[in-house]
């Protein structure tokens, strides 16, 4: 489709549209829009950056009554950071047809979120918890909405919310329309579609595979020690205006930033310890660019639209590959260009494998014995998977799998690696 003429949308809204910049729909929304104008349920696959609020966002636009002042859409998101994305968008979107759209969240005061609901809203985009919160408060009505939106459906599912989607789904009207986005589609995923939508129409754009064309993939051997020092080499050398450092864990990712932070490198840090308030600070430093280097735990890397992040480092390899692949797609979005690198410890070998594996772009080495380091891994641990039953006593079975990954049973070379 050449532009977005061809969609049944409101002059106002074409004029949000043109405001915004977008001269022609994504594939996502290309596919979505007139489907959910026309009132169909939608189940839909989209990479991220793939142009998916608006995909939603617009059709829901379109469905609301200006005049009346009932919270008529409800948008539910599995963080807060993406939350606050969705309702920049919408209002961005809906500005000029006066559109009052909300982000409902823990950490910012019930009050003003009542006091804010109280003067009229259109539409909420809120996090499970804080949305169950008001219902059981009497301050949110969801008796007029028309629209309920899951965004990121399957991290809502992977951080437990299923129960609380429930919840809310029970207080809303049994006529409405649903649109369940997802990165991923795990048959869980398919199950509550089943069972809450009515012959939804599957759109399947693409899995959170990051771009091929416009994402360079590589990976570097490094023990934990030398990775500081190799993070520092590495932007240096490239001298990206905008990049996201990931870490597994708070402390890991506190201890960066502060180390960057010393090294005169302009770091600012985002992990579940900080405070709301602290949150939104460092997202905000960032995403104006007053800040270079965003360092943060996957809380950040779950639908976070930040344009010009020029480049992703894995500081450490995320256990679930489908975290790297999250990580790695804050980078190369909508076309732009982007660089990520994954360190890789001896240790973190067995999970990188696993990524590697499942990825069809190639993640290419960063140094020339790299590759070889791989591969010497990659036999020692088949060497100990083969390791004969009658020297330790038992079967090669006494390494036991957990959650895919090999170790041994008993006291032994290989060991998993502490978190
Ligand atoms: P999303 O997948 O919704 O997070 O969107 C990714 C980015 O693409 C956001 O910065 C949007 O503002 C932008 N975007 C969405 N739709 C379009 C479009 N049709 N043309 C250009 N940019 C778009």
């Amino acid at each position: 489709m050449e532009n977005f003429r061809g969609f049944k949308l409101a002059p106002k809204i074409q004029n949000g549209i043109a405001a915004a910049g977008y001269l022609k729909p994504t594939l996502v929304q290309e596919r979505t829009i007139g489907r959910l104008i026309d009132g169909a349920d939608v189940i839909g696959q989209a990479k991220t950056g793939t142009g998916k609020t608006a995909a939603y966002g617009l059709p829901l636009l379109q469905s609301i009554n200006i005049e009346n002042r009932e919270v008529q859409a409800l948008v539910l998101s599995p963080t807060r950071e993406l939350a606050m994305q969705i309702t920049a968008e919408i209002r961005r979107l809906g500005k000029y047809i006066g559109a009052r759209v909300l982000t409902i969240y823990g950490g910012q005061s019930i009050h003003t979120q009542f006091a804010a609901l109280n003067r009229g809203v259109h539409i909420v985009v809120g996090t499970p918890g804080r949305v169950i919160d008001h219902l059981k408060r009497g301050t949110l009505d969801l008796g007029w909405v028309k629209f309920l939106i899951f965004d990121e459906a399957d991290t809502m599912l992977e951080m437990g919310f299923i129960d609380d989607v429930e919840f809310i789904m029970e207080r809303t009207p049994t006529k409405k329309q649903l649109g369940l986005f997802s990165a991923t589609m795990p048959q869980r995923i398919v199950d509550l579609s089943k069972k809450y939508m009515q012959n939804p129409e599957k759109i399947l754009v693409d899995s959170d595979e990051p771009s091929v064309d416009t994402l360079n993939q590589y990976y570097t051997c490094s023990e934990r020690e030398g990775k500081l020092s190799l993070v520092l080499e590495l932007l240096t050398k490239d001298k990206p205006r905008s990049s996201m450092i990931f870490c597994k864990t708070k402390r890991e990712t506190h201890q960066l930033a502060r180390d960057l932070i010393r090294r005169n490198m302009n770091a600012v840090a985002l992990h579940g310890d900080l405070s709301q308030r602290q949150r939104d600070h460092s997202m905000n430093l960032f995403r104006s660019s007053r800040v270079d280097i965003l360092v943060a735990t996957d809380v950040a890397s779950r639908g976070i639209d930040v344009r010009q992040v020029d480049c992703v480092i894995n500081y450490q390899v995320p256990h679930d590959p489908l975290l790297y692949f999250h990580r790695v797609g804050r980078t190369a979005r909508a076309g732009d260009a982007g660089k990520s690198y994954i360190l890789v410890s001896s240790a973190e070998q067995g999970d990188f494998s696993r990524i590697r594996n499942l990825t069809k772009a190639k993640i290419k080495p960063l140094r020339t014995d790299d590759e070889q380091k791989i591969q010497a891994s990659s036999h020692r641990r088949q060497e100990i998977r083969n390791f004969p039953r009658s020297r330790s006593g038992s079967s090669s079975r006494c390494f036991r799998s957990r959650g895919g990954r090999r170790e041994r049973g008993g006291g032994g070379g290989f060991r998993r690696p502490s978190r």
